[in-house]
């Protein structure tokens, strides 16, 4: 909408333009009139007309005009400068200023043009409101009737003064209705701009609205320095509830989702329905630890209130989960505030949903517990692996994820902790080739062709390389290289078989397989937790290793809550 008012602004502007341009055309001429035959037109001559000082002025009133013309065409351009209101009060004056001029010297009270006033008073009053119009109306009225009184004081009947009474009466009845005119129609359209950003199922901001917002209050934030946090909502087994209820049903928890979210926080915060049954909240001013606490309170309110039907639901009610990120310590700029929240929204649902989560990088949290000589490398990892997310659109997370399922299974497999660390990195790095593969690739929306197959190849091999040279990612080369490696042999680059493939690799490849099943991908539908695990279930012994998959199968069910889970 913000384009839509800056348009009409500029339409607005054109037409005032306009009609300050005609005012000036026509004050060119009258000035003209003046200077060569005072008050009687019959004086004029011949030899007026051959006056070359008058087609000099013609001239001169023509490049004022060309001038004022280029510079009011400019300032449409500039409409979105924030002292575009001082530039057009001061141009008013100078009109109203220049009228005065035009009245003085065309005969004071006697003048013929008196009239010339509404040419401003209409341009004001369209471009700055009634106030505005009404000021120069009053000023314009006073001027022309306080110059009968100074200039005809004597008369019974001041003539001048009853006809100009009349004239003073038309700029009022022209800046009044035309400036309500005006104030009715920038209400309307508040009302209809506000319309636009509602959602009209829930009540609450849309998605539209949700980023415009987001935008401004980072700008705000980032200029002067202040913490913003995001919310991000989802409600916990939502296809269940309407596959039970009915869409009608589910529809009225989301307007009731709706309704306590609205009361639930502050004027400033901004509530918006993100996506179908996504709800996102920014809360500027508010620090991660404040938002985790509000958080908390939403998530036990919407659990104890009551949704009919909820009996039917995998844990018995209606909950949601929310993750939460902070600016600018977790994120640095809108973009990775919303992934950060998005991430940390994953984990609450991974971990059993009904839940908050905040944001945290497992390499931030390894940082805490690793020597100064490998924090470095940390650091060069991460802006590593923000190279691919970039490219990569549909591995964003998916390096994150596999590593939280590694930590997972390293402790289930009691990996000490040196093997733990190096699974971890590897998790890290295992995708480290694909900044050599080419954006179209990675991102093709149809399956890949054989050669474009060879190339996505090419990653585990092309990781090793950038990797080689640094000398504590030593032990982690086999992980990138073998990756892709089957059980059965017959996998990538080498073909390894069985317990020739390292130990840590078996267990990546598990892990790494199992988040591509679950997520989205460019043209696989993604499997639910219970399709995935029948899956690995499916290929141990042949894909991957037998011990590891049951492993990783308990990690998974464990962390579900023993599969009351049924979506992804
Ligand atoms: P999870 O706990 O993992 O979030 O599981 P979920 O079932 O909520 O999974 P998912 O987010 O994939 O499902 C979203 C469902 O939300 C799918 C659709 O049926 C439902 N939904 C989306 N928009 C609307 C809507 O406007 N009205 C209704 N009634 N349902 C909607
Ligand atoms: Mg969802
Ligand atoms: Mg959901």
């Amino acid at each position: 909408m913000g384009n839509l008012e800056n348009d009409k602004q500029k339409k607005i502007q054109e037409i005032v333009s306009i009609i300050k341009l005609a005012s000036l055309l026509f004050s060119g001429i009258i000035f003209l009139r003046y200077f060569f035959n005072g008050n009687d037109l019959m004086k004029a001559t011949e030899e007026t007309y051959y006056n070359p000082f008058l087609y000099f002025s013609v001239i001169l009133v023509l490049i004022l005009v060309l001038i004022y013309f280029i510079w009011s065409f400019s300032t449409i351009k500039k409409i979105k400068c924030k002292y575009i209101n001082n530039i057009q009060l001061m141009e008013n004056a100078l009109f109203v200023l220049l009228f005065i001029i035009l009245v003085l010297y065309s005969g004071k009270n006697t003048s013929d043009y008196k009239f010339i006033f509404l040419f401003i008073i209409i341009a004001s009053t369209i471009q700055q409101g009634m106030k505005q119009g009404m000021i120069v109306a009053c000023v314009a009225s006073l001027f022309i009737l306080g110059l009968d009184l100074i200039y005809a004081p004597n008369e019974v009947v001041n003539q001048f003064f009853s006809n100009d009474l009349i004239l003073s009466g038309v700029f009022i009845l022209t800046a009044w209705p035309l400036g309500f005119y005006v104030k009715i129609e920038n209400e309307h359209i508040r009302v209809l701009e506000g319309l636009a950003n509602i959602d009209g199922l829930t009540g609450i901001y849309n998605h539209r609205f949700f980023y415009d917002a987001l935008g401004e209050i980072m700008k705000i934030c980032e200029r002067e320095n202040k913490v913003v946090s995001m919310m991000l909502l989802d409600i916990d087994y939502f296809k269940v509830y309407n596959d039970v209820n009915g869409h009608q049903m589910g529809d009225e928890v989301l307007k009731n989702i709706g309704f306590i979210l609205k009361n639930s926080f502050r004027k400033d915060d901004i509530v918006a329905r993100y996506g179908g049954e996504e709800f996102a909240i920014i809360l500027p001013n508010t620090s991660e630890t404040n938002a985790i606490k509000l958080a908390e309170k939403l998530r036990n309110k919407i659990e104890k209130t009551y949704f009919s039907g909820e009996e039917n639901q995998p844990n018995g009610k209606v909950t949601v989960s929310i993750g939460i990120s902070t600016y600018p310590d977790k994120a640095k700029d809108a973009i990775e505030l919303f992934k950060s929240a998005d991430d940390a929204l994953y984990r609450a649902k991974f971990f059993d949903k009904n839940r908050v989560e905040s944001y945290t990088s497992i390499l931030d949290e390894l940082k805490i517990d690793t020597e100064d000589e490998h924090i470095d490398i940390i650091t060069s990892i991460k802006t590593l692996i923000s190279v691919i997310n970039a490219k990569d659109k549909y591995t964003y997370g998916h390096v994150e994820r596999v590593v939280i399922y590694s930590k997972l299974l390293a402790d289930k497999l009691e990996l000490n902790e040196k093997n733990k660390k190096d699974l971890i990195f590897g998790a890290y790095m295992h995708d480290i080739g694909k900044i050599n593969i080419p954006k179209e690739i990675l991102n093709k929306n149809m399956p890949l062709t054989n050669e474009e197959w060879e190339i996505m190849k090419q990653h585990s091999v092309n990781g090793v390389e950038i990797v080689k040279s640094v000398e504590s990612l030593k032990e982690i080369i086999p992980l990138i290289l073998h990756h892709h490696e089957r059980y059965d042999g017959r996998g990538y680059p080498d073909n390894l078989k069985g317990n020739d493939i390292p130990y840590l690799v078996r267990m990546l490849t598990v892990v790494d397989c199992f988040d591509a099943m679950t997520s989205s991908r460019p043209y696989n539908k993604r499997k639910t937790y219970a399709e995935a695990v029948e899956e690995l279930k499916r290929c141990r012994g042949t894909q991957f290793d037998k011990d590891i998959v049951d492993a990783f199968v308990e990690v998974i069910m464990e962390s579900q809550n023993g599969f009351g889970n049924v979506g992804a």
